[in-house]
């Protein structure tokens, strides 16, 4: 399947394939599967046709003129059909000049669409077709590829028939076993059938087949990457009766909750091995996951290793290394008057450092007086260089792919531990592939003493008055003493600024209203109208990820003492961020948000004694989507049932794209919501014939289906390790 398309398509195919649609091999073409199919024996003759029902037929072209519109500029082509039993219709295409090269006297064609009725006489208005071939043979399914403009769906077809003539069935990579205990198909005439079927049954077997082969390639792939991580030494970290940790967990306020203490527990027997833990921990907003990770940090510093916690923005890791020196007291003053004996030191590392206090901070690192060095990824990634890194802590980053995980692993001799930590919960076939080489605990419970946040819809468009009542009520909570959190999508001064990162960000508008939307709110124009009106007289502080750092973590400390009433931000909140006094978080423009961004915001809230209250305002207008999603955020405040909604809104190919990088997708069929089964049983099938054959070095059949999923680099990496 790797050979060349020219021999049997021919040259003149061949360029065209490769330059349109960058196929190159035979393997690329039966790769390229139909997107549908229309069912012949459900063709609609035009003499039966009736008004409202949704047509397909094949039938001629019999005449066509292009006329000028009157109502609108532009050229609109009418056509008049022809099928073969001799009915006639009448068809309008709009934007004439597009058409008119394919739709001409003598084309057959496949012609969709809803039957209209236009001066008392049944048309197909911009009717969707498919010109067919003079040679097309009458077969019961017509396979519609996705094409381009030069590359029509039955050049591709036309093709791929050629190409199926002549290639003799390949070696089906799917052990005998699995094929049997599965009933699945076998790979040659699942190819063949998926694109020239003869029956529904033909099709749903095809399908179900190269779907197995996907979830093959993602689980295989994965479990080589776990085996081959798992293979590396690391260093063994046990629990040091004494030392540190033992300090802490004495000098702990609160009591662990039970979550707390398993999942704790199933870190510290990870840390004590010789090889590296690869755990994922996730649990709501306000679970308790920071003293999680500061536990086993502690317990890599009492084996003599250093621990690095990365997080995702410059705020939030001063905030982190504020917060961990808070909890540690004097065990974090080595060297200090008044610190503990057996103390450390909690260093930050970020790029609004000073000169000097960076040059400080990188000595710290390397010499190893820094048990903890606190940074944004990007710093600590590229620069660092550690007398012994035991555990790499990566919090709040469901964005982070499996490379950047490996690139953090580095090559070094022993690779660090890994704990990442995360606040979005993830569903379950998302933690079996982009998590996949990670093994997932979950903290269900949350620590006593949290508030219930109420959530409410401000739907401008049918109720503009109640947006006085949002600034009425966030003078409330703060004549009560408690402060606020307004949330911009915006920054501004720059219309392109958006700061929703770009894989959470709502999905795109599907509502006719959305068209002639305004630019989003943004947190500089705003501002100064809310000091002069609404907010008057309040303290206001403004916060986005433009602003230099250093002014950044200045106004979170003005906001974390209180000396800040409401705080003015962008998304840069949108995690970690702790203040238990602030009681109240208005989101703007909130339908520009994704529902997991939305209860990440709102998880701002709540975190102390007093109740949360959190308002979404839009200006959509009833009964869109966009108020749909919306309602939902306000209905639940279950995390794991928001994200399996985003994922259904979100096109998950940008989810499986985490896994893969280059040219072309080789996931085309399978999906996570449709194919959670089938990825669970993949799952277990990849890691007992991993396990068999360490690295797949004799299964040449197994090695490819990765490679078609997993881009070459990575494969060739795999190879490697
Ligand atoms: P997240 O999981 O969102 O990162 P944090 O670790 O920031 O949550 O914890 C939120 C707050 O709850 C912190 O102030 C933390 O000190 C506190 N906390 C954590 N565990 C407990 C517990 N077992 N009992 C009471 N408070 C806790
Ligand atoms: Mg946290």
């Amino acid at each position: 399947m790797g050979s060349a398309l020219q021999s049997t398509i021919g040259r003149k195919s061949a360029d065209l394939l490769a330059a349109h649609l960058d196929m190159h091999t035979v393997g690329d073409l039966v790769r390229h599967y139909p997107r549908r199919y229309v069912d012949r024996g459900k063709l609609t003759a035009i003499a039966g046709l009736e008004l409202g029902e949704h047509a397909t037929l094949v039938a001629e072209v019999e005449k066509s003129t292009i006329r000028e519109m009157r109502a609108r500029r532009g050229t609109m082509l009418q056509v008049v059909i022809r099928d073969e039993q001799g009915g006639r219709l009448d068809c309008t295409f709009f934007n004439a000049h597009k058409v008119k090269h394919l739709i001409y006297p003598g084309v057959r064609a496949v012609f969709s669409g809803k039957v209209g009725i236009f001066k008392e006489k049944l048309q197909l208005t911009h009717p969707q077709f498919e010109p067919l071939d003079e040679s097309d043979e009458i077969r019961p399914f017509l396979s519609v590829y996705p094409a381009t403009a030069k590359v029509g769906s039955q050049v591709i077809a036309r093709c791929v028939r050629q190409v199926l003539d002549v290639l003799e069935d390949p070696t089906d990579p799917l052990p005998g076993t699995v094929r049997a205990r599965e009933g699945l198909a076998d790979l040659g005439r699942a190819l063949r059938r998926i694109h020239v079927p003869d029956t529904d049954a033909d099709i749903h077997a095809a399908r179900h087949r190269l779907v197995w082969d996907e979830a093959m390639g993602v689980q295989l792939a994965l479990a080589l990457r776990r085996q081959a991580t798992v293979a590396r030494p690391a260093a063994a970290c046990p629990p040091m009766p004494g030392g540190l940790l033992d300090a802490f967990d004495a000098r702990l306020p609160f009591t662990l909750t039970a979550g707390q203490r398993e999942v704790g527990a199933q870190i510290a027997a990870d840390l004590s091995r010789a090889h590296p833990m690869n755990r994922l921990v996730q649990g709501d907003v306000g679970a308790g996951k920071t003293i999680l990770a500061l536990r086993a940090m502690l317990q890599v510093v009492d084996s003599g290793q250093q621990a690095a916690m990365l997080a995702p923005t410059e705020v939030l890791a001063a905030q982190h290394a504020r917060s961990l020196r808070a909890l540690l007291g004097p065990l974090a003053q080595a060297g200090e008057l008044g610190g503990a004996e057996l103390a450390t030191r909690v260093t930050l590392l970020t790029g609004s450092l000073g000169a000097k206090a960076k040059k400080q901070a990188l000595l710290d690192a390397q010499s190893g007086e820094a048990g903890i060095v606190v940074g944004t990824h990007a710093l600590i990634q590229d620069r660092v260089g550690f007398a012994g890194l035991g555990l790499v802590v990566v919090d709040e980053q469901h964005r982070f792919g499996v490379e950047q995980r490996d690139a953090l692993r580095g090559r070094g001799e022993l690779a660090p531990h890994m704990l990442v930590m995360t606040a979005t919960p993830i569903p379950r076939t998302v933690a079996m592939t982009v998590y996949g080489d990670l093994q997932v605990s979950a903290l269900r419970e949350l620590p006593k003493g949290r508030s219930p946040i109420a959530t409410t819809v401000v739907p401008l468009a049918e109720k503009p008055q109640w947006f006085a009542g949002v600034w009425r009520r966030v003078r409330t909570e703060v004549a009560a003493g408690h402060q606020a959190y307004i949330v911009f999508p915006r920054v501004g001064e720059d219309a392109t600024d958006e700061e929703t990162a770009p894989d959470e960000a709502a999905p795109p508008p599907d509502d006719a209203a959305d068209e002639a939307r305004r630019p989003p709110l943004a947190v500089l124009d705003i501002a100064p109208r809310l000091a002069e009106g609404a907010l008057e007289g309040l303290r206001l502080g403004v916060l986005h990820g433009k602003l230099p750092a250093e002014e950044k973590d200045t106004v979170m400390r003005a906001f974390e003492r209180g000396e800040i009433d409401v705080l003015l931000a962008t998304t840069v909140i949108e995690v970690g961020v702790d203040v238990p006094n602030a009681t109240a978080i208005v989101i703007l423009d909130a339908e520009r948000f994704g529902l997991s961004q939305l209860h990440q915001l709102r998880g701002r809230v709540g975190r102390g004694a007093a109740p949360g209250v959190c308002l979404l305002v839009t200006e959509m207008p009833e009964a869109t989507t966009a108020r749909e999603r919306l309602d939902a955020v306000a209905g639940t405040t279950d995390g794991f049932e928001l994200a399996r909604l985003d994922l259904e809104l979100r096109r998950e190919g940008d989810v499986l794209g985490a896994l893969q990088s280059g040219r072309r997708s080789g996931l085309r069929l399978l999906s996570l919501l449709r194919h959670e089964e089938i990825i669970a049983k993949a799952q277990v099938y990849a890691t007992h014939l991993v396990d068999a054959d360490p690295g797949l070095a004799s299964s040449p059949g197994l090695a490819a289906l990765v490679g078609e999923v997993v881009a070459e680099d990575r494969a060739e990496y795999l190879d490697k390790v």
